[in-house]
């Protein structure tokens, strides 16, 4: 096959698909910004769809915090160059509602933030503070708030979620809940999944003989939490018609990674960013970025060949470790694209606590790289890298979004104020 050079220009270039980098993008089409967006598989298939903006100020208050507005103040405090810091509170109000509004517009409502964090079922069913959640699983947190009589339900065949397990977590706070198991639809044998189990649930016939297993075994309870499974495309449409043929409420509790609520996000980003304009280019690493007089070049190439984009001004979202955004050796933490400078313990010796569950966190958590007031990364004499490059996200240093429970806090409120930069070096 002959290999054909695609270019492509753009305004802005955003580099990663997680939280970060989608929210971007969705914050550039807002402002009428040309956007080409590039990344591979992330962390955002793993999350739990709970959009946590602040939960706790670890190491200080390990226990979980209910007003995340409040935290942040506090947090100005103990940990100032954390990225939530740098950001005002009104700006985190909007990136959140700009957000959600967009997922609910595009099909996966989340509820609005507000001025406290809820508090959402885990996949182990212990609780944890939150901002946003999707509202396939809102129901949970008010039945739990209320004690109402629910039945949690799991399937035989799937690994990684057990009814049991959540009620036993759960019982002594909410006596009048209790669990089930029972077979999914033409599923019987063998190990099942939840996203194979999702996406058969967007059929109507699936439907209808899983609602007739679940009446059954909601015996008195008028609630049924469920793991994540309502469809992939359209969860609000599936649990509306699991309602309805049911007569029950419904609620869904994400289950362990990856999980079908970071899925649908990922699927409905890559389906509707590019007709929305963005150009996209999903599954993809970008290989060299070189700054030049009028903003940036971007090399890549897929399966058909190379790609060659020019875009006035870059975002870098691209994560940590697990996503590719930092890279650990012998040596220490680097960034793998720019070879940007990453701030981090002095030494391989001082990454990690003994005890991996430590309160604290591990400093490596920590690790990112710097940037100035405007979001530029900063090269190793403390200078702007370039006037065209912008960072978002948990690339960032000083934040431990694991243990602060602010990881998409960080992604959102960091790729909101990143845009609005952007925008000042474009107009
Ligand atoms: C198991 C798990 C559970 C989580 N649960 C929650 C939760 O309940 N609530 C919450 O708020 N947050 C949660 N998070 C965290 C949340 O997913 C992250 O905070 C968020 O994804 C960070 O977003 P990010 O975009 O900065 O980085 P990432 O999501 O890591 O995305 C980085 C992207 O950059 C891409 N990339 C890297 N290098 C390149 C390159 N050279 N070219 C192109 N692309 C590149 C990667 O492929 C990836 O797409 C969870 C995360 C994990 C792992």
């Amino acid at each position: 096959m002959i290999e054909e050079d695609r270019n492509f220009t753009a305004e802005l270039a955003v580099i990663g698909t997680g939280l970060a980098g989608f929210a971007a993008s969705i914050f550039a089409l807002k402002r009428d910004i040309k956007t080409a967006q590039i990344g591979n598989t992330g962390a955002v298939a793993y999350t739990t769809g709970y959009l946590d903006l602040l939960g706790s100020l670890s190491p200080d208050y390990p226990s979980s915090i209910e007003d995340p507005w409040q935290g942040i103040e506090q947090l100005k405090d103990s940990h100032p160059g954390h990225p939530l810091c740098r950001i005002p509170k009104t700006d985190i109000f909007t990136a959140f509602e700009q957000f959600t509004s967009f997922l609910g517009e595009c099909g996966i409502t989340y509820t609005p933030p507000e001025k406290s964090n809820i508090r959402v079922l885990t996949p182990a069913g212990t609780l944890k503070p939150t901002l946003c959640v999707p509202s396939t699983m809102k129901v949970g947190s008010t039945a739990f708030s209320q004690k109402e009589p629910c039945v949690i339900i799991d399937f035989k065949g799937l690994k990684g979620f057990s009814s049991r397990q959540v009620v036993a977590n759960l019982k002594d706070k909410w006596p009048k809940l209790s669990s089930r198991r029972v077979e999914f639809p033409d599923m019987a044998s063998g190990e099942i999944y939840p996203e194979v189990m999702a996406r058969s649930l967007e059929v109507p016939a699936t439907r209808e003989k899983l609602a007739k297993i679940l009446v059954e075994a909601a015996e008195d309870a008028k609630i049924i939490g469920l793991p994540a499974i309502l469809g992939m495309h359209t969860p609000d449409l599936v649990r509306e018609k699991m309602e309805q043929l049911t007569g029950l409420q419904i609620f869904e509790i994400p289950t362990m990674p990856p999980s079908v609520p970071g899925i649908r996000l990922r699927e409905m980003f890559e389906q509707l960013l590019p007709q929305k304009g963005v150009i996209l280019i999903p599954q993809q690493k970008v290989d060299k970025l070189v700054f030049i007089e009028d903003g940036a070049q971007l090399s890549l190439s897929d399966s058909f060949g190379p790609i060659t984009i020019h875009s006035k001004s870059v975002i870098l979202a691209t994560g940590r470790f697990l996503s590719g955004g930092l890279e650990a050796s012998i040596d220490g933490v680097s960034e793998p694209l720019l070879n940007l400078p990453v701030t981090q313990p002095a030494s391989r010796r001082k990454w990690y606590r003994e005890k991996y569950t430590d309160y604290r966190g591990h400093s490596v958590n920590s690790a990112g790289i710097e940037v100035d007031s405007s979001f530029r990364p900063l090269d190793s004499r403390g200078q702007p890298y370039s006037k065209n490059l912008f960072a978002a996200g948990v690339i960032l240093a000083h934040q431990d979004w694991i243990r602060g429970r602010c990881g998409a806090g960080v992604a959102i409120a960091t790729a909101y104020k990143a845009v609005e930069e952007v925008e000042k070096l474009l107009t």
